[in-house]
């Protein structure tokens, strides 16, 4: 046995120890006596699963903070159009262990990096070797679709890293152009991505009529998401990903998690950029508590708004059956949660997560049954240290 994770609570309620093996969840229960080449004492502690953020352009990270005041057409032009060009491989990098790191430190055990930093073979292989040190469990979505070699490895990725497709839309280029796209990562098996708004002008309707949406593909933001394009989506399995805090301050409206919900579906939640949103998802989890409570007109539970960060991120970017819920055979992707030792159990825990806790309480962070974060610091990697070491990209 590796890892005992022992006389914790469950997030979901009740104690419990955790025996983890081979990078996953062997078992989940009560096992005095139970003995691992290493043991964390989680007493006072909340196991929860690691959160999933299932849209972040991660190599953003050393921009955190220029874009305040930016709409998306200055985002456009500066981030995507100015500064990201601008990185060397070292520079991307570098970036992304930042970002990883930054992740890592707030509980984020999976994300999905939206990587607009794969312009070359090299800034994509620097991108996977940040990972493989990083340690996170990361589907690294390549947007350089033009280069269909380079996307064709990102196919033959397996484990703890693996591949995906982020695409422009047809918001940024032409409809025969996204529909290849759309079709290159069906044909490769890799999760396709990609932004896009609801209502008027929106390419969700015509992606249904044309076959196109489904599980494989995961949209992002969905801003103005009437009742029928939800349905479309739900009933086709679509992956969305709603990311609060920078929609809304870009302007891009009220969040579409709500809509979603009403029409059956599970919308996940990402940080998207920390140019102009903190690192973390708890403040989505709390944004996305207040807009659905607000939408219902309900008390709807605290609790229930967590799965958002967990199982449904997990789901809306394929990895329902890897990842999400502390359940055997899963993979061994878990935080541990301090400051609420002093509360009974129940869903009373889960709904104080969503409500009060943030980065700081993150104690203990796992991924694939690897300690990453240990009594509140990270092991390997200071991002404090990596954010001054960086020479990095202009920021201006
Ligand atoms: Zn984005």
């Amino acid at each position: 046995m590796d890892l005992l994770i022992s006389g914790g609570r469950l997030v979901s309620g009740g104690r419990a120890d955790v025996l983890v093996d081979g990078g996953r969840i062997l078992a989940v229960g009560l096992f005095p006596g139970a003995r691992a080449d290493e043991v964390i004492d989680a007493a006072g502690l909340i196991v929860a699963p690691g959160l999933v953020d299932s849209h972040r352009h991660v190599g953003q990270a050393p921009l955190r903070g220029i874009g305040a005041d930016m709409t998306l057409t200055d985002y456009i032009t500066t981030v995507l159009g100015r500064l990201l060009p601008a990185y060397e491989p070292e520079d991307a990098h570098h970036a992304t262990l930042l970002g990883a790191a930054e992740a890592l430190d707030a509980g984020i055990t999976t994300v999905l990096d939206f990587c607009n930093v794969t312009r070359t073979p090299e800034h994509t292989d620097a991108v996977l070797a940040a990972y493989r040190t990083a340690g996170i469990r990361a589907v690294v979505g390549h947007n350089n679709p033009a280069d269909a070699a380079d996307v064709r490895r990102m196919a033959g990725l397996r484990g703890r890293i693996t591949g995906a497709l982020a695409i422009n839309g047809p918001g940024f280029g032409d409809w025969a152009g996204t529909v290849r796209e759309i079709e290159l990562g069906r044909e490769l098996g890799l999760l396709v991505t990609m932004h896009a708004g609801g209502g008027p002008g929106s390419p969700l309707r015509r992606l249904y009529d044309e076959g196109l949406l489904g599980p494989h593909l995961h949209m992002v933001h969905v801003n103005g998401l009437s009742g029928e394009e939800a349905k479309l989506l739900a009933e086709t399995g679509t992956g969305v990903t709603v990311t609060p805090i920078v929609e809304a301050t870009m302007g891009h409206g009220v969040s579409a998690y709500s809509t979603f919900a009403a029409a059956g579906g599970r919308a996940g939640l990402g940080v998207d950029v920390t140019v102009n949103a903190p690192a973390d998802l708890f403040e989505a989890l709390r944004d996305t508590l207040r807009s659905h409570r607000a939408a219902t007109g309900t008390m709807h539970p605290a609790a229930g708004i967590l799965a958002a960060a967990t199982s449904d991120s997990a789901a809306a970017i394929g990895l329902a059956d890897r990842i999400g819920t502390i359940s055997p055979g899963r993979r061994a992707d878990l935080i541990l949660l301090d400051g609420l030792a002093h509360l009974p159990d129940g869903p009373g825990l889960a709904s104080a997560v969503v409500t009060v806790l943030g980065p700081r309480d993150v104690h203990t962070v796992v991924v694939d049954g690897r300690i990453l974060k240990r009594d509140g610091e990270l092991v390997h990697l200071d991002p404090h240290r990596l954010r001054q070491a960086g020479s990095g990209p202009p920021t201006r």
